[in-house]
């Protein structure tokens, strides 16, 4: 059965060349199938044409490559695009791509669920948990590179330039997974998308930031949305493990950190919750020391949620007294509303079409 072969997405370079092994085969052509798998994007090894025909039937006898299945594809009127992705034990995660003119980011999700809880966050609203495997999070990737027709295409050319990890989940609850999945992405000689086009936020797991920096040499982005520790603890309750002032000394002291390479701090903007004149006063004392840059979210509305959009008055005087204090502070353009595709509207217990939003494709299962 298809399905009892193992999947070779997801493997490391050296885990790869054992399982040749362990087929009787030379370790040292992992490498070839590595350009197919993550350079070329073959999913058929019949079709691995630099391979001896032999090989290609033995890999074909044990192995299968297989990328997660799309349940729906859905292209939201601002070309924003997003795929409901359903795994081979049934759980689904959403991953969506954000398009600019010549280039976009990928924002990928590390969890199926999060455990976090985050008042204003829809992905906090489901039940189900669990980490996403290695194979899940770089098939995310594969999946967006099928739809762009992005097999093997040129850095300069590419679409999917960038990678946010940024959609479901806390990615550092699942570092070992993410970091794997990361070096795949990385590795010059497949997917080939360089660390300074990555950028992982995390809601402020503090004990793990040092290894973000150390180990993925990612760009780093947090999860702020407030400067004071009682709204913080609500907002997002990670805070009353982890509080400001700690989650401060690990951006400070994040290796890496340069005028050049900056801490995103994200604010969502929440009216009469976090915008006001004193908040933003005190958000420029926080990051003060710290080579950082703000990004001010518009709150993006989800069924019953229990907040609003704060109003356009308040975000401009608050990105006024952040731009006036020294540091950049665009406000995020909402993308992909309408198909609930944007920051903080991922949820994938059940399936909602926005009004605006056509389905472009619905295929059955391939895995
Ligand atoms: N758990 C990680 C990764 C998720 S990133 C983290 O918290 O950073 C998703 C980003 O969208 C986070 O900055 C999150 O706080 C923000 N977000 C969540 N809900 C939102 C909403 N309704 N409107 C706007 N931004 C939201």
């Amino acid at each position: 059965m298809q399905d009892a072969l193992k999947n070779l997405i997801g493997l490391s370079r050296a885990e790869l060349a054992l399982e040749l092994e362990a087929i009787g085969e030379e370790p040292f052509r992992a490498r070839q199938l590595w350009h197919w798998m993550y350079w070329r994007g073959e999913t058929d090894f019949a079709r691995m044409t630099t391979l001896a025909k032999g090989l290609r039937e033995r890999l074909a006898a044990h192995f299968r490559i297989a990328r997660p299945a799309i349940k729906i594809e859905q292209t939201s009127a601002d070309r924003t695009r997003k795929w409901l992705l359903r795994f081979e034990d049934g759980n689904e995660a959403e991953t969506v791509f954000i398009p600019e003119d010549d280039r976009g980011a990928l924002c990928i999700s590390s969890q199926v669920g999060c455990t976090l809880t985050c008042k204003f966050c829809h992905t906090g609203t489901q039940k189900l948990v669990r980490n996403l495997t290695a194979a899940e999070i770089v098939g995310q990737m594969m999946v967006a590179r099928d739809s762009y027709g992005e097999w093997p295409a040129p850095k300069s050319e590419r679409m999917l330039s960038n990678i946010v990890m940024m959609g479901m989940g806390e990615p550092l609850f699942n570092f070992d997974n993410v970091a794997k999945a990361l070096a795949i992405v990385m590795d010059g000689e497949g997917l080939s998308v360089s660390k300074r086009k990555i950028t992982l936020s995390t809601a402020g797991v503090v004990p793990m930031i040092p290894r973000v920096g150390a180990e993925l040499g990612v760009n780093l982005a947090v999860s702020l949305h407030a400067v004071r520790d009682e709204l913080r603890d609500i907002l997002v309750p990670i805070n009353k493990k982890y509080p400001i002032a700690e989650l401060m000394k690990a951006c400070r002291d994040y290796p890496g950190a340069n005028n050049a390479r900056r801490i995103t701090f994200e604010y969502v903007m929440l009216k009469d919750v976090n915008d006001s004149p004193s908040d933003a006063h005190e958000l420029v004392r926080l990051v003060r020391g710290i080579p950082a840059k703000v990004n001010l979210i518009p709150f993006n509305a989800w069924p019953r949620a229990p907040y609003q959009c704060s109003t356009t008055e308040a975000i401009d005087r608050f990105q006024k007294i952040v731009n006036d204090a020294g540091y950049s502070a665009p406000v995020r353009t909402p993308r992909g509303r309408d198909i609930m595709a944007a920051c903080g509207q991922l949820r994938s217990e059940s399936v909602r079409l926005g009004r605006a939003a056509k389905a472009t494709a619905e295929t059955p299962a391939a895995g």
